[in-house]
């Protein structure tokens, strides 16, 4: 059994970075659940999460739960600021072996995923890194105080496609395989290929999903650019 423990950067009455219109620590969660969500498929993968909620969390507690479930890897979800642009992320100074791996298939997975410029594989001496008794990443994904960056943030196709990213990139590092009968979608027919093709084009799908039942996140995820679009061109007809 392969234990993945996440951390939403922030939460509670730390708000982390802020910027046009927007708090780190409900984006880190976003994203966090939302690997959590994409990693239920996979077998023999325990996934545990610091905060579920908009909770209070210090650095201390967050490194202590993780310690004491005796986590095979801890992932630290993080949204950057300070005037930059683009996605990179840490490991501690020095480390090598499954530590640098596991931060090469992450790494690797989430630029495949995101259209934001590649800063680095990183290393800084961080409490979440230093303190973690297994191999551990932080993730900085994207800067909140950048127009750009922050554009992209408030895109539901972004924050999917970042947690996409990251579980993808776990799935390479713990070489996970999908839970049987989960993966198969069964053959389409040309018909429903071509609405699969057209779902991918718009955005609303990774030609995946869903992998066995629709959920509440799925439907909402499909639906709300949609209902944007909608919107835009209802302001435009007025
Ligand atoms: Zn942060």
């Amino acid at each position: 059994m392969t234990k993945i423990f996440i951390d939403p950067g922030h939460g509670g009455t730390d708000p982390g970075a802020v910027g046009n219109g927007l708090q780190e620590k409900n984006l880190t969660l976003q994203i966090s659940k939302r690997i959590r969500d994409l990693l239920a498929v996979y077998e023999n993968v325990q996934v545990k999460l610091s905060r579920e909620t908009d909770q209070t969390l210090s650095l201390n507690q967050r490194t202590n739960m993780a310690n004491a479930w005796c986590a095979d890897f801890l992932l630290s979800v993080h949204i950057n600021a300070g005037g930059g642009t683009g996605y990179e992320d840490y490991i501690y100074p020095g480390t090598g072996g499954a530590t640098a791996a596991h931060q090469n298939a992450i790494h690797s997975e989430i630029m495949k995923m995101i259209d934001l410029c590649d800063r680095g594989k990183k290393q800084a001496n961080f409490h979440m890194l230093r303190e973690s008794n297994m191999p551990a990443l932080l993730t900085e994904c994207g800067f909140i105080d950048n127009a750009n960056d922050a554009a992209k943030l408030k895109q539901t196709t972004y924050i999917e496609k970042n947690a996409l990213g990251h579980a993808n990139g776990i799935v390479k590092a713990f070489g996970l395989k999908k839970k049987e009968g989960v993966s198969n979608m069964g053959e389409l027919t040309p018909e429903q290929e071509k609405v699969r093709q057209e779902a991918m084009r718009l955005g609303i799908t990774d030609g995946k999903n869903p992998f066995r039942e629709v959920n509440q996140y799925y439907v909402w995820n499909a639906m709300v650019p949609l209902a944007r679009r909608v919107e835009e061109l209802e302001k435009k007809v007025k």
